[in-house]
């Protein structure tokens, strides 16, 4: 699996890429998170931006990634337009996959689609 830091730097270059504005608020700093939750992250955090590139038609994209004693939140925000209609048998296994991931370290995805797409990722800290 990939580090979380190293997934950013990555997700970075195929915004940049792409021509979608990235922003970033702070310097990531995580502590003390299972080596197996980060992988999960990583691995959402790409599907995620790879969807922002494919389908949004964004111009920006912003990612955040907060602690708190509570629980890890990963917030991925593009100010283009989410795309509901898709053939059920046509769609992916992107959000479904992530889904099912996060569910397996307890965690959660919440899709936003009001300006924009943002995908509201959590993870409990306490999980082993
Ligand atoms: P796959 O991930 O398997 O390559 P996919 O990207 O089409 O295929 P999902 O990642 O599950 O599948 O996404 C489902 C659908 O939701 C997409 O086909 C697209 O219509 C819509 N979608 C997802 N993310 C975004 C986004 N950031 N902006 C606009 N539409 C989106
Ligand atoms: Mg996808």
């Amino acid at each position: 699996g990939i580090r979380l830091k190293d997934e950013i730097v990555r997700v970075k270059q195929i915004l940049k890429a792409a021509e979608i504005t990235f922003e970033g608020n702070q310097d990531i700093s995580i502590k003390n998170v299972p080596l197996l939750t980060e992988n999960i992250l990583s691995m959402c955090l790409k599907e995620a931006v790879n969807n922002v590139v494919k389908h949004s038609g964004a111009s920006s994209c912003s990612i955040s990634i907060e602690q708190s004693w509570k629980e890890m939140v990963m917030t991925i925000h593009d100010n283009g337009v989410f795309k509901s209609e898709g053939d059920k048998e046509t769609r992916g296994s992107g959000l479904l996959g992530m889904k099912e991931r996060l569910e397996f370290i307890n965690g959660s995805l919440e899709i936003l689609t009001k300006e924009g797409t943002t995908l509201v990722i959590r993870v409990p800290n306490d999980v082993k």
